[in-house]
């Protein structure tokens, strides 16, 4: 858990609502009979998993879903009680502990349930169908049918639903997108009984696929105000509010003469007489450093850090000289100026998923309910 006090002024500030709104907007979009999976993985891709999940709740979210088995127990012992499904392998051993705190597990081994003992209460189970995405799940029709039959022997397990997931429904070719929503139909005429949760759309899919929605979508990346890829930002059917926004404070400022360098390596040399500035923020808080010539804004202006970024701490060149505790955006608005986490997804050559699920431990996650007819007036 994050402290609720620190005292290093660097911080992530994840305004609730701006998660709340992205459901609410996506639950507009698709329609009312589709629910939303809340997908609250990896800590809920670094926004806090119990905060997000109980946002997400608040809205109608009747389902959350995460990637392991610790994950779905850390929010079962923190009082979380709306059903869980873990959307990877659990292994065997984890069925008794299931059943009694009423996980679902996803399943796709006919194996595993050889494995399994009797169990203390009954367990339901997502079957996950591989169509082409090469990861997890059955591939042939005889390994669903066989895996269905095992299930069906068993009185203390209950098949509650089946999905499948698309590895480009982010991308404007839909040749893989559609031959995986095509298997998967076939796949599913050979339930005896169509399972109560049919589920296959992640986000992108969600956003931009409606014949992919069946009875639930697994809501990941854009409810935390993320595009999934350039092209579905350019196809969006409402705007993201990208909840996260990263924070932190002038602590020391020189004026530094013409010819000094700057950090490890002394890569940067001072040209003329410039104001720099040292940041209490480094790789060890995930701002990487291949960051290394990002922008911050201080004062509504970018200015660039200069030099390696250090473990703890980097360094920038101002403009202008400003006082100690003078507040730093690293990723949010700043008057008309705005550094987004694609941005340092850009600059680090990855994806926007990667930019907040790096952000360690070591940043308090601070919480904000920003009300959506408040966006627009200063904090
Ligand atoms: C992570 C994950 C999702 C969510 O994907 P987004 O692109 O973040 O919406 C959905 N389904 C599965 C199986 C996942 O692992």
């Amino acid at each position: 858990m994050q402290p609720n006090n620190f005292y290093r002024p660097t911080f992530a500030q994840v305004d609730l609502n701006s998660i709340k709104v992205n459901i609410l907007n996506l639950k507009k979009h698709i329609s009312s009979f589709v629910d939303v999976i809340a997908v609250v993985k990896a800590n809920a891709y670094g926004h806090g998993d119990l905060e997000v999940s109980k946002a997400a709740l608040e809205t109608g979210v009747r389902m959350l879903a995460v990637a392991t088995p610790d994950e779905a127990i850390r929010l079962r012992t923190n009082g979380i009680e709306s059903p869980i499904l873990v959307l990877g392998y659990s292994p065997p051993s984890f069925a008794v502990v299931a059943s009694e705190n009423d996980i679902t597990l996803t399943v796709f081994q006919e194996e595993w349930f050889l494995h399994i003992q009797p169990l203390p209460r009954n367990l339901n189970v997502h079957i996950k169908i591989d169509t082409g995405m090469g990861r997890l799940g059955v591939i042939t029709e005889l390994q669903l049918k066989t895996l269905i039959q095992t299930i069906s022997k068993r009185s203390d397990v209950k098949i509650d639903g089946v999905f499948t997931h698309f590895a480009t429904a982010d991308e404007e070719d839909v040749i893989q997108f559609t031959s995986q929503l095509d298997k998967f139909k076939r796949m599913l005429q050979l339930f005896p009984e169509r399972p109560r949760c049919i589920h296959t759309a992640n986000s992108a899919a969600a956003l931009i696929h409606a014949e992919s929605l069946f009875d639930a979508v697994r809501f990941g990346i854009s409810m935390y105000g993320l595009s999934p890829s350039a092209f579905v930002s350019r196809e969006l059917p409402f705007q993201l509010m990208q909840a996260m926004t990263l924070h932190t404070e002038v602590v020391h400022i020189k004026n530094v003469l013409a010819g000094s360098t700057i950090s490890y390596g002394a890569t940067y040399t001072v040209s003329k007489d410039e104001w720099i500035a040292t940041l209490p923020i480094g790789y060890a808080d995930g701002m990487l450093r291949g960051l290394a010539g990002q922008e911050v804004l201080i004062q509504g202006k970018r200015m660039p850090i200069i030099g390696r970024i250090c473990m703890d701490q980097c360094m920038i060149r101002l403009d202008r000289p400003v006082n100690i505790g003078e507040p730093v955006i690293l990723i949010g608005r700043q008057g008309n100026e705005e550094i987004t986490i694609e941005d340092w997804a850009q600059k680090l050559h990855t994806i926007s998923y990667e930019v907040p699920c790096i952000l360690t431990q070591r940043v308090p996650r601070k919480y904000t309910h920003t009300l959506v007819f408040d966006i627009n007036r200063p904090n």
